[in-house]
């Protein structure tokens, strides 16, 4: 396993090639606007030396018999998917943000999944070689971003149908020692601080999108791949001071970029699906519910976060004794712990898969995602309601930091007398940063818009089962 330093080492040695508003980022560890970002994936390197966290953060490869961090782990159990959401919650507890290696970590087990059963219909080596890779990600402690979701230009064609056949990735050429793709994918999490990107389909693909249906890893800074760093809310607040960006350490949601892979040679021993388009649509739900498992971790970890802050605003308020103030707060309380809840009952309720690890309930790990586009935002709202207007208007940090400004701040935004105006202020910019814009949006799209977890559910929920269980009780002859 990698330490935290080392991985940090290991960045410094990849050269990516970068673009952030105008200009390229040399060094993502060193870039005051990817730090943060580097700061939280670096979390998962960190804890997993810390013998407190050793067993949520670890495994024992089935692989290779070796100790390995469990975002490179085959999950051997349900107890495994259940340490998984877990170590999730605590890692949000400590970044208060997306700490991004899940996305990888689930495109690994659906491609173990996936590739298991290509091979099995269709007489292909692709588990071979993915096992292979496996053992390389585990043996060098790696990061991989999951890269599922393309451009998709006109969302009502097919890839194929697209004025743009680049639209979504696809292969452009197949050699003796490879292929070659070219493409994009948007809202690449954790992209330029990973080591490697693994290319998965992005939908179901029909005999005529063959070229589309493609699965394969690669270098991050691969010849001919290009990241343009997304803009996230008040990013550049962390340009200018600490108090403003409200957790400077770590940044909110996961640094996503566009990834343009433009003509990108893939060696055959990374390629993992060429052509199999009959396969892509399960591909995509496996990986899909494997991550849908994941908001009820990670987002109650960054809840927990808010609901602190929100209870400290109250107190700093002087405000925690109204009973609206209480109700409110149980809100928050009642909606992250039924998130995760339903992380915890897919994952208890998961199964062995015939490749050998274990995958969710797909049916309870939608539920878990659903819920989540609704309830972080009505935390956020809730958050907002308690905390006061102060989070949307107040002054910059310099005007606090000035000599004529920064008394009259000081002195007119106290509240409660036992507490600093200075931790009043610091407490709404966590707040305000954490609820607002670019983290609501990831609790919405991630792992796919919410239509995607509705149709999921009409097809698992079985209702010719509902309906038999009805007309039985209604003395109803079928
Ligand atoms: C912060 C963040 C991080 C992410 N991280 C990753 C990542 O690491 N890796 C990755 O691969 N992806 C990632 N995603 C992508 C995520 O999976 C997508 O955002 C999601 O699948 C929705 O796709 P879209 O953003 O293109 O929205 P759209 O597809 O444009 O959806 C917008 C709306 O249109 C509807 N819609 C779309 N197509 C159709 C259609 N054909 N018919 C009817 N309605 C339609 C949708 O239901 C939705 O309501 C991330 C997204 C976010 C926001």
């Amino acid at each position: 396993m990698m330490t935290k330093e080392q991985y940090f080492d290991s960045l410094r040695r990849l050269k990516p090639v970068i673009y952030c508003n105008g200009r390229r980022i040399e060094s993502v560890v060193d870039d005051p606007m990817t730090r943060p970002h580097v700061n939280s994936a670096g979390k998962t390197y960190e804890l997993a030396f810390d013998p407190q966290y050793e067993d949520l953060m670890t495994a024992t490869s089935s692989l290779t018999g070796r100790k390995i961090n469990r975002f490179t782990h085959l999950h051997q159990s349900t107890d495994d998917l259940v340490k998984k959401v877990k170590m999730l919650r605590m890692i949000g507890q400590q970044t208060g943000t997306c700490f991004q290696r899940c996305v990888g970590f689930d495109a690994l087990n659906a491609t173990f999944i996936v590739t298991h059963k290509v091979d099995k219909e269709c007489g292909t080596e692709y588990h071979k070689r993915f096992i292979e890779y496996m053992k390389y990600v585990q043996d060098n402690d790696l990061m991989v971003a999951g890269s599922m979701t393309d451009v998709k230009g006109d969302r009502s064609k097919k890839p194929g149908q697209q004025a743009d056949p680049d639209l979504y990735v696809h292969i452009v050429e197949k050699r003796q020692d490879g292929i070659v793709i070219r493409g994009a994918k948007a809202h690449q999490t954790g992209m330029v601080n990973s080591h490697e990107l693994l290319v998965l389909p992005t939908t179901n693909l029909g005999a005529g999108d063959k070229d589309y249906a493609v699965a394969c890893a690669l270098p991050v800074d691969a010849p001919g791949v290009v990241h343009i760093f997304g803009r996230q809310t008040n990013g550049e607040r962390r340009l200018e001071g600490d108090i403003d960006t409200g957790n400077a350490e770590f940044a909110i949601v996961g640094g996503e970029t566009l990834t343009v892979l433009n003509d990108v040679f893939v060696p055959w021993e990374r390629v993992f699906m060429c052509g199999e388009h009959q396969f892509a649509q399960e591909y995509v739900e496996t990986f899909a519910s494997y991550h849908r498992q994941n908001y009820g971790g990670c987002k109650v970890g960054v809840a927990d976060v808010i609901i602190g802050a929100t209870a400290a605003m109250a107190d700093y308020n002087g405000t925690p004794n109204a009973s609206h103030i209480k109700d409110k707060l149980i809100e928050m309380i009642h909606q992250a712990e039924t998130m995760y809840n339903c992380s915890i009952a897919c994952s208890a309720e998961g199964h062995r898969t015939e490749a050998g690890n274990y995958y969710v309930n797909t049916l309870l790990a939608n539920t878990v995602k659903l819920n989540c586009t609704r309830t972080m935002y009505e935390i956020s709202r809730l958050a907002h309601d308690i905390a006061g207007g102060f989070i949307a208007t107040l002054p910059y940090e310099a005007d606090y930091r000035a000599e004529e400004t920064g008394p009259l701040i000081e002195k007119y935004f106290a509240a409660n007398p036992a507490v600093p105006t200075e931790h009043r202020i610091r407490m709404a910019r966590l707040l305000e940063n954490m609820t607002g814009g670019t983290a609501l949006a990831e609790a919405m799209h991630g792992a796919g818009s919410p239509q995607a977890m509705r149709v999921m559910l009409y097809r698992e929920a079985n209702l010719e089962h509902k309906k038999g269980l009805a007309r039985k009780l209604a003395k109803i002859q079928a």
